[in-house]
Order: structure tokens, then C-alpha cells, then sequence
């Protein structure tokens, strides 16, 4: 989030006064609530003699860029926009359909670059369409932080209606808070019947506007092209109504659609632009890599020197293949690698994290984390009549976090191969009355398997139990 240099003054251990002063010979007067750029934050601790690898990872130029803009500095930008619905329902038809019908006669004859989006012109403005179509793809991209639609496009087979896909994209565009233009497709088919699809929308809470709700929807013909600038227009209304916008003055910020790593050109990776302008010869880092902009090609295949908010481009330069759903931002020079292999090592350090088997000690974390869904656990006792009694109180301390899963149970000490079971299903293991055997002890530690002893079930019970709620005193 925004960094104030009342908060700079804290993460850099110096007086407010201090900062102010030091900003005052640099130039910039500055108040204790005003907000701090990447550039200054990174000029004063310089200043301070900080290296930027000594800068918390709240420094982390990425999210310094992602400081709203002075509302000043926005204007419109063309809306980006996402195809959903049910499968077969025509979504790839339709985007086919949009971009062929809205390239000029002169660019027609020639070859189509796929970069994963693209930009058609309506009335003179830019839409940009994203060229993987279905919720999948939109959520995917959601989970990794990145939220690069501003408007989704339903699309509904009009002689078929809403399908299990229709209710899940709608559910998809609802919880991300994009609003929702529906495309009824397939027109052209003689069982084509908009108003039962119109009613069972309506179900669904999109209640169109010609029956008095506010979902627009327009029907449309893929295959045979009709309807397409009406959906066109009303992409660009609800863009407008929505205030789609971006300041183009300052260094550049957007996310990766599709990255690979071509034979020739080394890692390739398209950008849409979201903020600010990104230019030739821009350092840059995207993830866990980093370079300089070496050359951009844009949807047409032509070679551009600059792409402003909304412009998606193919980027080279980076040193590695990021992954879609990173953020691209560009920074001062100097911090760009240190910046990636920071990142680097805590990708390394969070893996090895992972890594780590389930353990009483950490449960509470890893279920707030939504890491663990299932506490599988191994119970071994010396008598069946234990095995019982634990197994019933155990199953019954499932919450609405986590279930607990008994995989498997057994009379005797904890030998080996309960280990590697538990190592497997990423279970711990309970004993009671019984300890693990030498081999056991030995498994356990290179499995970091987590075995738990006791003598007296309630007590058993009682750990478990804190351990999901967090209340687990802890072992000194
Ligand atoms: P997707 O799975 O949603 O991407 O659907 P597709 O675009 O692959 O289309 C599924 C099928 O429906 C294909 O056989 C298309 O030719 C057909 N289709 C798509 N749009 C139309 C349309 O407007 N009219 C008719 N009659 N068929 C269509």
C-alpha cells in the first residue's frame, strides 16, 4: 500500500524531522502524512546508506507502485474485457468473430499475431479483449493477485440456456466485482428462444433492462456476424459509466497473460499495461525476473517503441519466463536484480515452507492460511478399545476450517511404514501408550513426520484441540 514518510520514518528507524529535512535538500517538500514514490523512498536510502536489500519486503517496489494515482492524472483508457460462459456456447467463435470484423482492410490480408490479447477499434476507441476465454483462466489469474478485467462478457447459447458454466461465471464476475454484459449467442439457430434464456438469467439475479433491471444484453450471431458493434457499443458505455481509467504519466505497471520461452527471442513474455507508460530500453522486473525492455511487438505484429494503460505487448528483455499473473513493473535501474533475487530467495525459503509436513505446533497457522482443509492423523494405541475411543473424539473435532481424517489406525508401536504413510498424506501421528520404534524416530526426522505421545486420551484430545483453535500452549 502507500508509503508516508511517517511511515518511512519508522521502517527506516530515523526521526519524521529527519526525513523531511533530508527531502527538503532533495528538493521536495514534503508534510508527515504525504505520500513517498519508489524513485524517492529508494534515493533516501541511499541517503541513509540502506541498501535496498535491507529495506523490509514491504518496500517492495511492486506494491509502491500500486499507490493509487492523483485522480487528476487519470483519463479514460480502453476497457479490457473477458469472455465467459459455458462451454460450447460459442465463446471462442465470438472473440473470433470481433477480431475479424474489426481489423482494417489493410491489416486484413495480413497475418494475425496471437499474444494472448487484442485490441479491436469501435467508433473510433480501443477495446481490448483477452483472448483465453472462460472463468478458469480469469480465477486463475485472480489467485495469483492479478485483476486485469474491467468488464466480463457472458456469453449464452440462446438454444440452450444457462448451464452449470453460465451460473459459474456469473458467481466468478459477481465475486470479483466486474460487471457483467450478457452476448446471447447462436441467434441464428432456429431453436433460438432469448427470452426463456432472458427469464433464467433473471433467476440468477441478472434481470435484464428492458424488464426493468440493469443487465444489458445483446443478442449476437457468431456465426453469421450480426450483432456484434451493438456489443461493441455497449462495452464502451458501461467503460465509460464505470470510469475506466489510468494516468499514462508514470512508470509503467501491468501483468503478464502469457509468458513463454521462445527459441529464438529467449523468454517472451505479454504485458498488459495497466498504469503509467512502458518504453524501450525501461528496466523491469515481472515476478522473479527481471531485464530491460528490449523490444515490444504489439497484437498486430508490429514493432512499437511505447505502450500506454490498456496496450497489451510482447515484451523481450527479461532474463527468465515469468508466470502469468505476475506483476510487470518498471523501476530505477539499480534495484531491478537485487529486487528479483530477493524475490527469488523468498519464493525458495516459502517452497521449503511448504515442504514441511503438518504439525500441532503450526496447525492454527497452516489452517488460517487455508493451507490444511483435511488434519489427517495416524493412530496407533496399544489396545483396539483406545484406538476407538480416540478415533470417535477425534472425527468429532472437525470445524468448519478443517475436517479431521483418520487414514489410518492400527494396535503396536509406530514403525516405519506408518511414517511414510503419514508422510504421503501429509498426516501426523498420535500414539497412545506406544512410541515410535528406532527406525521409526529415525523416518520421522527425515520426513519431518510430527509424532505425538500420550498416556491419557482427554489429553490427546485437549492438544489436538488447541491446535486447531491456536491454543496450543507451546513445547519447551
Ligand atoms: P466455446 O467452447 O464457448 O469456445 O464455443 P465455440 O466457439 O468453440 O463454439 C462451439 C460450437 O458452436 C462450434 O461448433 C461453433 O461453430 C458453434 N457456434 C458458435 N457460435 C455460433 C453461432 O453464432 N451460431 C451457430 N449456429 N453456431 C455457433
Amino acid at each position: 500500500g502507500p508509503v508516508t514518510v511517517k511511515e518511512l520514518a519508522g521502517k527506516m528507524g530515523r526521526e519524521v524531522s529527519d526525513i523531511i529535512k533530508k527531502l527538503m535538500t532533495l528538493g521536495t517538500m514534503a508534510t508527515i502524512n504525504q505520500e513517498v514514490d519508489l524513485d524517492t523512498a529508494v534515493i533516501l536510502a541511499g541517503e541513509y546508506d540502506i541498501t535496498v536489500e535491507e529495506l523490509p519486503p514491504e518496500e517492495d517496489p511492486t506494491e509502491i507502485a500500486e499507490i493509487e494515482d492523483d485522480p487528476a492524472s487519470l483519463v479514460l483508457r480502453p476497457p479490457v474485457v473477458t469472455v465467459m460462459g459455458h462451454v460450447d456456447h460459442g465463446k471462442t467463435s465470438l472473440l473470433d468473430a470481433i477480431r475479424q470484423t474489426n481489423v482494417t482492410a489493410h491489416e486484413a490480408g495480413g497475418i494475425t499475431q496471437h499474444i494472448g490479447a487484442y485490441q479491436v477499434l469501435c467508433q473510433g476507441k480501443k477495446i481490448v479483449f483477452l483472448d483465453t476465454p472462460g472463468h478458469e483462466a480469469f480465477t486463475s489469474m485472480r489467485a495469483r493477485g492479478a485483476q486485469v478485467t474491467d468488464i466480463a462478457i457472458l456469453v449464452v447459447a440462446a438454444d440452450d440456456g444457462v448451464m452449470p458454466q453460465t451460473v459459474e461465471a456469473i458467481n466468478h464476475a459477481k465475486s470479483a466485482k466486474v460487471p457483467i454484459i450478457v452476448a446471447i449467442n447462436k441467434m441464428d439457430r432456429p431453436g433460438a428462444n432469448p427470452d426463456r434464456v432472458k427469464q433464467q438469467l433473471a433467476e440468477q439475479g441478472l434481470v435484464p433492462e428492458d424488464w426493468g433491471g440493469d443487465t444489458i444484453m445483446v443478442p449476437v450471431s457468431a456465426h453469421q456476424k450480426t450483432g456484434l458493434s451493438d456489443l461493441l457499443e455497449m462495452i464502451l458505455l458501461v467503460a465509460e459509466m464505470q470510469e475506466v481509467k489510468a494516468n499514462p504519466n508514470r512508470l509503467a505497471y501491468g501483468t503478464i497473460i502469457e509468458a513463454e520461452l521462445d527459441k529464438g527471442r529467449g523468454p517472451v513474455a505479454t504485458v498488459l499495461v495497466q498504469k503509467g507508460t512502458l518504453r524501450i530500453g525501461d528496466s523491469i522486473i515481472a515476478g522473479t525476473t527481471y531485464g530491460k525492455v528490449r523490444a515490444m511487438i504489439n497484437d498486430r505484429g508490429d514493432k512499437v517503441k511505447k505502450a500506454e494503460p490498456s496496450t497489451p505487448v510482447e515484451v523481450l528483455g527479461l532474463n527468465d519466463v515469468p508466470m502469468a499473473g505476475d506483476v510487470l513493473a518498471a523501476v530505477d535501474e539499480k534495484i531491478a536484480r537485487s529486487v528479483a533475487e530477493k524475490r527469488v530467495a523468498k519464493k525458495r525459503s516459502e517452497e521449503m515452507k511448504e515442504s514441511q509436513k503438518v504439525s500441532l505446533d503450526d496447525l492454527f497457522k497452516q489452517i488460517q492460511e487455508g493451507a490444511i482443509k483435511d488434519l489427517n492423523i495416524v493412530v496407533k494405541a496399544d489396545v483396539q478399545g483406545s484406538i476407538e475411543a480416540l478415533k470417535q473424539a477425534l472425527v468429532s473435532l472437525r470445524n468448519k476450517e478443517v475436517r479431521v481424517s483418520i487414514v489410518h489406525s492400527g494396535v503396536g508401536a509406530i514403525n516405519e511404514s506408518d511414517v511414510m504413510l503419514a508422510s504421503a498424506s501429509n498426516a501426523l501421528i498420535i500414539g497412545f501408550n506406544v512410541r515410535p520404534d528406532a527406525n521409526a524416530r529415525k523416518a520421522a526426522e527425515t520426513e519431518k513426520i510430527d509424532i505425538r505421545s500420550y498416556r491419557v486420551i482427554y489429553e490427546a484430545i485437549n492438544d489436538v484441540e488447541a491446535a486447531m483453535t491456536g491454543m496450543l500452549a507451546p513445547e519447551y
